[in-house]
């Protein structure tokens, strides 16, 4: 029987199915909350899992509403899903979460650039191009970034010189930003649920790859001063509130050079930088989305190490086939390791493929084996290209 108090027997439809999904249902299960997903993939690492697997285009309105009509919620794992799909679904009496106007504005990254600026939250200057404008009003160096379809780095590029304009310019409607000098990337997961509680993990300082335009690590708590993680947490929830978001988001966060804080971008749903809070946190992001998504209390999310980090398992350049952990079971003699293998059956360069959580008694101690991790670990494949 389904009890809306505890969320129990409660049917929810996650679109995507990837590692997100599949580490959102791990916490589903302790709450009994029956997760279904749909991907376009029959391979997503949720298909295994889940109590229902539908493959179908997320892109598509009715595929998302066919899929999501029989359900009490429809919650995301990725935004690139038909907006159209589950505002039919939110009118036909599905709860959906997050709302479908808050993935339509953060799909866009210049509505969301110009959401920041009308609601005077800190942001790196930019405009807005239609397709085939001139890339050069900014001036350089400048970061281009494609207002829509862009995902995991690509469709972001930097531009420094006229050359780079002429040769790697996008030529669609996109987003021009001045070139932050950051000092570090910072990221604050928030959390409401229906009854207006809100939730704010500790600040994550990210170690970015420019080489692959992915995070590589990442290390929690953020190595910035009180007075810097205060504010930056502020701003996170100023977000939130500005948006009136229900539901967990990830906040990405610029910390410059002279120490201003600047609001990258946003994810309204579960995100690469809160995986190690399954094991850092006293409240998980995944528990913490189900609980908001349910409408349950949120739970204490501080810190149960003094120190912890996560480093994401990429495959390797050029490796192709079936995935090869190199370097696994050793890491695994670490004090405070812990990996999480996403059961992806392909590896591809580049492709996440799972993530190793370590935490420890203090900052430097987790440097040191993050460190370690990065020289011994390797995704290789069975097939080289
Ligand atoms: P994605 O949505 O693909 O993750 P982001 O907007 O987060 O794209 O940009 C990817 C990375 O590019 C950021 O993590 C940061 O390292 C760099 N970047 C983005 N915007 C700027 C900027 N205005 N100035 C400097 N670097 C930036």
């Amino acid at each position: 029987m389904k009890n809306l108090q505890t969320g129990h027997s409660l049917r929810i439809g996650v679109l995507g199915g990837g590692q997100l999904g599949l580490m959102m249902i791990q916490a589903a299960i302790d709450l009994d909350l029956r997760v279904e997903v749909m991907d376009p993939s029959e391979k997503a690492p949720c298909a295994k899992f889940t109590h229902r697997f539908i493959t179908g285009d997320l892109n598509d309105a009715q595929s998302v509403y066919q899929f999501g009509k029989n359900l009490d919620i429809i919650t995301i794992e990725i935004e690139h899903v038909s907006v159209e799909g589950l505002r039919k679904l939110e009118k036909s009496g599905v709860k959906v979460i997050p709302k479908p106007d808050h993935i339509a504005l953060i799909q866009d990254k210049g509505l969301q650039k110009q959401f920041f600026e009308d609601n005077n939250i800190p942001t790196s200057d930019f405009i807005l191009i239609e397709a085939g404008g001139n890339i050069s009003s900014l001036g350089l160096p400048i970061v281009q970034k494609l207002r829509t379809g862009g995902y995991d780095g690509r469709g972001v590029q930097i531009l420094k010189t006229t050359a780079d304009i002429v040769e790697k310019g996008f030529p669609e409607a996109c987003v021009l930003e001045k070139a932050v000098d950051i000092d570090k990337e910072l990221g604050v997961i928030v959390a409401r649920n229906s009854s207006g509680q809100t939730s704010i993990f500790p600040v994550v300082e990210s170690v970015f790859d420019p080489k692959v335009n992915l995070v590589s690590s990442l290390i929690a708590p953020a190595n910035i001063n009180k007075n810097t993680a205060a504010k930056a947490q502020a701003l996170a929830l100023q977000v939130l509130e500005a948006m009136d978001f229900e539901g967990l988001m990830a906040v990405e966060l610029f910390l410059d050079s002279d120490g201003d804080l600047l609001v990258n971008e946003v994810a309204p749903r579960t995100h690469n930088s809160g995986h190690h809070t399954i094991e850092a946190n006293k409240t998980s992001q995944f528990s913490q989305h189900l609980r908001a998504v349910v409408g349950l209390p949120l739970g204490d999310v501080s810190l149960l190490h003094n120190a912890a980090g996560m480093i994401n398992l990429l495959g390797a350049a050029g490796a192709y086939g079936t995935p090869v952990y190199e370097g696994l079971s050793e890491a695994q003699s670490i004090p405070g390791v812990h990996p999480h293998l996403y059961g992806k059956s392909e590896v591809k360069p580049y492709r996440k493929m799972g993530h190793v959580t370590v935490t420890g008694p203090d900052i430097d101690l987790v440097q040191k084996r993050l460190l370690k991790l990065r020289e011994s670990l390797c995704v290789s494949g069975t097939k080289e290209k």
